[in-house]
């Protein structure tokens, strides 16, 4: 199977020309819908790219497929690898270059409609980390995010899933405002449980700041002073904790991701997953949670799924994906009753669990009767 991963490198405004770009994305574009695209003023490569990247497309993991006119299609690009020893892979008149030698990366021709123009970047850890993994950089694709230029770059490797062990990783995906749970389960067991927290509090005290701002703001644009040095400063300050607030989940999605996949591999035990981000959704807003913070906590929770699929694909760890129930009873199937503290009581057998353990539990019935 081959497995993908992207890494996204902001890039100067200064060095790379956002209309030139822009005029890239609509002849790629036009490309994508088989109009022929040659433009005499463009640089030779460019026009190779944008003529021939169909035939590599399939390649790439971007969701590169335009939906509609004048979508924001990103422009593929193919690579050259040189490698320390001297070695070459790839094209050698890619517009991109990964320089293992002196650990930079070459945009030529690119970011300006220049000849001979180069952009160089530093290489990203990030690259020298997968293709020790065996992976390998074949694309790369340049476009635009909320306006600013980026490059991704995109990984990809060969790689064959492990035969499990006897050991599987239940992870139930509940919600940020209660964490992640995950399991360790083995012949009917749970080996080790633990509830992954994020520190909400922190949280709230940043959102309501940003709303306080916000009104702060307002009140300045009503009296025609949010142009003032005062009036940008403050919504400069509004936008950096906004950014903050968005990072504090995303951050802890990929770290938790990372360190599943990690416990995954130690015990080379298969992944269950439980994904019910849109159940989640209903149950958040009927607690009355804001839009703005419901809608956060679920794109980074999206992401936290979307992460661990990724790096279970890139490093071979077996999963699936699966529903395990949070109300009903896995020793008798009654529904259970939840008590205070999210503790779940099941009022037939007497059966009685934290509510966010009971999928585990599920998980170590449904798993035991399977394989007996
Ligand atoms: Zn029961």
């Amino acid at each position: 199977m081959e497995a993908h991963r992207a890494l996204l490198i902001s890039l100067s405004k200064d060095e790379c020309n956002i209309d030139y770009i822009k005029r890239l994305i609509s002849l790629t574009n036009l490309a994508y819908r088989d109009y022929e695209v040659w433009i005499p003023d463009l640089p030779k490569t460019m026009q190779h790219q944008l003529q021939n990247f169909k035939n590599y497309i399939k390649n790439l993991v971007f969701g590169t497929t335009p939906k509609r006119w004048f979508a924001e299609t990103w422009i593929p690009l193919t690579t050259l690898r040189i490698y320390t020893n001297d070695s070459m892979k790839g094209d050698n008149r890619a517009p991109v270059v990964l320089d293992f030698r002196s650990n930079v990366i070459k945009l030529r021709q690119v970011c300006r409609n220049k000849p001979g123009f180069v952009v160089t970047v530093p290489m990203p850890r990030w690259v020298i980390d997968r293709v020790k993994e065996g992976g390998d950089v074949r694309f790369a694709m340049i476009g635009l995010k909320d306006g600013e230029p980026y490059l991704a770059l995109i990984a990809e490797r060969e790689v064959a899933q492990y035969t499990p062990s006897e050991y599987r990783l239940v992870v139930d995906v509940n919600s940020w405002k209660y964490g992640i749970s995950w399991g360790l389960i083995r012949n009917g067991r749970i080996v080790s449980y633990k509830q992954e927290g994020l520190n909400l509090g922190r949280y709230y005290r940043l959102y309501d700041e940003v709303i306080r701002l916000g009104k702060k703001y307002g009140e300045l644009k009503r009296s025609g002073l949010h142009r003032t040095t005062e009036g940008r400063k403050l919504w400069r300050r509004i936008k950096a904790m906004h950014a903050r607030l968005y990072a504090i989940t995303r951050d802890k999605a990929y770290f938790l991701a990372g360190k599943l996949v990690r416990k995954a591999l130690k015990y080379r035990a298969s992944l269950v997953i439980d994904d019910m981000t849109e159940e989640l959704r209903r149950e958040l807003l009927e607690e009355g949670l804001p839009r703005d913070v419901i809608k956060l906590l679920i794109s980074n929770l999206k992401k936290f799924v979307h992460q661990l699929e990724t790096l279970a694909q890139w490093y071979g760890v077996p999963y699936e994906f699966r529903r395990l129930y949070s109300r009903k009873c896995p020793i008798c199937g009654y529904e259970l009753t939840q008590k205070d503290g999210r503790v779940m009581v099941c009022e037939n057998c007497g059966f009685k669990a934290p509510r966010d353990l009971v999928p585990i539990y599920w998980a170590t019935r449904l798993y035991n009767s399977t394989e007996e």
